[in-house]
């Protein structure tokens, strides 16, 4: 079986293995914020041998529900199950992602083959073009958060009354996948040209690997934590703070699959 070729007839198909056998149907419903599987329900189907390789707690989807609606919820071993998903071959990936696939972020569906062909980067452009999709690559770079900044600073080193507006109506808008990328793009944003960026803290007694930000008590650098902090991203992502401005934040990577998934959605 090419693992590059789309099934014909998926229903008593592995998605891991791809042999055609006896498997085991398992539905992932949709959930609510702050999970991946947020307006996103799919099915995964495993053969027995496939099966046994995975840990049988995955399958119960357990809901972990945050103590305030501001942190959502979430299955409990969502990111096993789509690193799990992640590494079969893109004929299975296929059946996850598209076709079985279904919610508010999956609105276009795509022609099995395409969409396989389209994750190995052979699409040619002009059925991308119909699907509005970028290349494989193009889309990468932009979910690395490097694309547009959304504050513009005056001449004073304020961020401008509207880019703040325009980063409030983002974050708060109904894309999340937008709201993700722009909360990290302003956390990019910082008068003092030295005071964010990648780095090592300790947070709750763990050195992680954190997204630092410091307003070095610049009420410009103050403005814009003030809109971050009434988003529904900072209480999923802001790790510790220190009085004085000094902020800490999960990294982007924490987002990756969610981010990913952006591919074949758009939601209007
Ligand atoms: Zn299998």
């Amino acid at each position: 079986m090419n693992p590059n070729q789309a099934i014909q007839n998926p229903e008593n198909v592995c998605f891991n293995c791809l042999k055609e056998t006896i498997v085991h149907k398992i539905n992932i419903p949709t959930l609510g914020w702050g999970s991946q599987f947020n307006n996103f329900s799919t099915r995964i189907q495993l053969c027995d041998n496939c099966y046994s390789v995975t840990n049988p707690d995955w399958w119960k989807l357990n809901v972990i529900k945050g103590k305030t609606d501001l942190e959502g919820e979430h299955y409990e071993y969502e990111d096993e199950i789509l690193n799990f998903v992640n590494q079969m071959p893109l004929a299975g990936q296929e059946l996850f992602w598209n076709r079985f696939a279904s919610g508010a972020f999956v609105d276009i569906y795509m022609k099995a083959q395409d969409w396989i062909d389209y994750k190995q980067g052979i699409l040619p452009y002009e059925k991308r073009k119909e699907y509005g999709l970028y290349p494989t690559q193009e889309k990468q770079e932009e979910s690395d958060c490097d694309d547009e900044s959304i504050i513009e600073w005056d001449e004073y080193g304020y961020p401008t009354q509207e880019s703040l507006e325009k980063l409030e109506q983002i974050l708060n808008g109904n894309d999340i996948r937008k709201a993700i990328k722009a909360f990290y793009s302003a956390l990019k944003e910082n008068y003092y040209p030295d005071c964010c960026g990648s780095t090592e803290v300790e947070v709750r007694g763990e050195i992680k690997k954190v997204w630092e930000y410091h307003t070095g008590g610049w009420s410009g650098n103050e403005d814009i934590i003030r809109v971050l902090e009434n988003s529904w991203v900072w209480s999923l992502t802001l790790e510790r703070y220190d009085a004085g401005g000094h902020y800490y934040f999960e990294p982007i990577e924490k987002w990756e699959n969610t981010l990913k998934n952006n591919k074949k959605e758009k939601r209007i």
